[in-house]
């Protein structure tokens, strides 16, 4: 049976792109009768906010997108994502990192920078380090990891078959300083707990795939199939994000509008005025 489910983090409000993520999951789900999961990423204590997470169990309400079972958080599931990074401590995959980002800004004006889909990659200044000073994150020694896992694949049900290549993000961080656990192991993590077939979800999370099918090989995970749908773009072409204040649902739920028609629209592919899709 399939399961999906939205996973949005609680740091902002949702917006139109974040409707047509949810309905893309959880039409899929309903397709095939099976289960659509809603999960609050709240593990960024310092940027979830309580307000938030009313609003999206509102928004997805107000949507009629109903999702099965209880909501999921993931600041519930904090003593897993610890146990999992035991595991890669046991295996030597994992190693402290102090380096504030200032260092590590000055450290990559003395090498030759390399540059991953998420900006200059982490130049290794920890790597084989024993002590340090204050606040430390804990990163995968990425070659290691790698060497370790052998080849991954993965198939998007859009894309294709992929080859992963995690290797192009270099040693990223897996506990953060400031917040335990990081995206990848958390959302990794909890796919398979909660039996996630199939992520739905953005096709700009699609690079990331390569860094979750690592998790997964290395902690003994199913593997999901993928669906990476396209992103809906405001008048400039701009992806829809919460930091360009694109128009918050919950101003439209404020405003009496009719949440399922909206959905409906979105379903028969109409777009509101100045706003489009890239291409699948
Ligand atoms: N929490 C992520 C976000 O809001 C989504 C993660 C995912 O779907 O894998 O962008």
């Amino acid at each position: 049976m399939a399961a999906t489910r939205f996973a949005p983090s609680p740091n902002g409000r949702l917006h139109l792109g974040h409707a047509f993520s949810a309905m893309c999951a959880h039409d899929f789900a309903r397709a095939f009768g099976g289960k659509f999961l809603l999960r609050i990423e709240d593990i960024d204590g310092t940027r979830s906010r309580p307000e938030h997470v009313a609003a999206i169990i509102a928004d997805m309400e107000w949507l009629g997108l109903e999702h099965d079972g209880a909501v999921v958080f993931q600041s519930h599931r904090i003593a897993s994502y610890a146990g999992a990074l035991e595991r890669l401590k046991a295996m030597g995959l994992v190693y402290r990192c102090w380096c504030t980002r200032s260092e590590i800004a000055a450290a990559l004006k003395h090498k030759p920078v390399r540059h991953g889909p998420d900006g200059p990659v982490y130049p290794g200044t920890c790597r084989g380090r024993r002590d340090g000073q204050g606040d430390f994150c804990w990163r995968l020694d990425m070659e290691a990891a790698v060497g370790r896992a052998g080849p991954l694949h993965w198939t998007d049900l859009v894309a294709g078959p992929q080859q992963a290549d995690p290797v192009q993000f270099g040693d990223v961080v897996l506990w953060r300083k400031d917040a335990p656990a990081s995206y990848h192991l958390a959302a990794t993590l909890d796919d398979a707990a909660d039996g996630i077939s199939h992520v739905v979800r953005g096709v700009d999370l699609f690079a990331y795939t390569a860094i979750h099918r690592l998790l997964q090989t290395l902690l003994d995970l199913p593997e999901p199939v993928y669906w990476h749908h396209p992103l809906l773009l405001d008048a400039k072409g701009d992806k829809l994000a919460k930091s360009r204040l694109s128009q918050p649902l919950g101003e439209l739920r404020g405003q009496g509008a009719d949440g399922p028609a909206f959905v409906a629209a979105l379903r028969a592919g109409k777009l509101p005025l100045g706003i489009s899709i890239t291409s699948p």
